[in-house]
């Protein structure tokens, strides 16, 4: 028996990085998705219908930009009016920007905090009836180490995601009579276009840092965030679990 058989799971930014490592994981256990995105390619849907044919699971494309409000609320309508309970919201889709207190630029910082907290809190909000429905839901969002950790160059980035860890952590003590956990991963770093830009040389020395010696794949995120949607994790709520190789 798979172990999402027969659920429905929302993840935002899957078509391609860590937030397509879930919808893969999480398909290969038998839930259904509804796949969130900012564009839906004539690649990504022929992406998509592989996967679902493998799995045997139906994957429904949304349009999700979470850089306006108005994105974020006719895509919480659009799954609502499918009418299905949802198990899992994954709130993966996030930019980043390293920059100090002396770079940081206004505009970019509000569009930061709108894509990576503001409207994955009101995509929450919006997906709250739904998630009641499943009678047991699980919330995961993707946070990061540069929120507990702090090092330079995080006004908004590492800030924005360390709002996000103390929203989740309060949530879930206001959720959990409605039967739905909720965690956050922090990754740390992981091999996707997120560290592309990354010199070489930064790259070795972040590398010396890591106690495993290497990048993250993407795949080892989607393995928290299985664990953390299936019923093994029935007793975790509130929590955030770094995925980091030992930093
Ligand atoms: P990528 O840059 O590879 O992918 C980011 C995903 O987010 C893409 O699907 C992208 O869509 C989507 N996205 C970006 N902006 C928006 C938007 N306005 N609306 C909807 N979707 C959007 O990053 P990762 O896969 O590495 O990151 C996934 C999550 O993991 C992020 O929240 C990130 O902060 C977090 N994380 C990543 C780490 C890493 O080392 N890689 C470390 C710690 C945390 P599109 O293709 O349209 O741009």
């Amino acid at each position: 028996m798979r172990r999402l058989e027969g659920k429905t799971a929302v993840i935002t930014g899957c078509n391609r990085g860590i937030g397509k490592a879930i919808l893969e994981r999480l398909a290969s256990e038998g839930t259904d998705i509804i796949a969130c995105t900012r564009t839906i390619t004539e690649d990504l849907k022929q992406e998509y219908a592989s996967i679902s044919n493998t799995n045997n699971v139906d994957i429904h494309p949304i349009i999700l930009d979470m850089s306006s409000e108005e994105s974020v609320r006719s895509a919480a309508k659009e799954i609502s009016t499918l009418k299905k309970p949802i198990h899992t919201l994954v709130n993966n889709a996030g930019i980043a920007s390293f920059n100090g207190l002396t770079r940081t630029n206004m505009v970019d910082l509000k569009n930061l905090f709108q894509v990576n907290y503001f409207s994955v809190v009101l995509f929450s909000q919006l997906l709250l009836m739904p998630l009641i429905k499943a009678k047991g839901a699980s919330i995961i969002n993707i946070a990061s180490v540069a929120a507990l950790d702090a090092p330079v160059g995080n006004v908004s980035y590492g800030a924005s995601k360390a709002a996000l860890i103390t929203m989740s952590k309060s949530i879930s003590k206001e959720l959990a009579s409605s039967g739905i956990r909720v965690n956050c991963i922090a990754p740390g770093y992981i091999d996707t276009d997120m560290n592309n830009s990354i010199s070489s040389s930064f790259q070795s020395s972040v590398n010396q840092n890591i106690t495993l010696k290497r990048l993250g794949l993407t795949d080892e995120v989607a393995n928290t965030v299985l664990f953390l949607a299936s019923d093994e994790a029935s007793y975790i709520t509130g929590q955030t679990i770094r995925v980091d190789g030992g930093l």
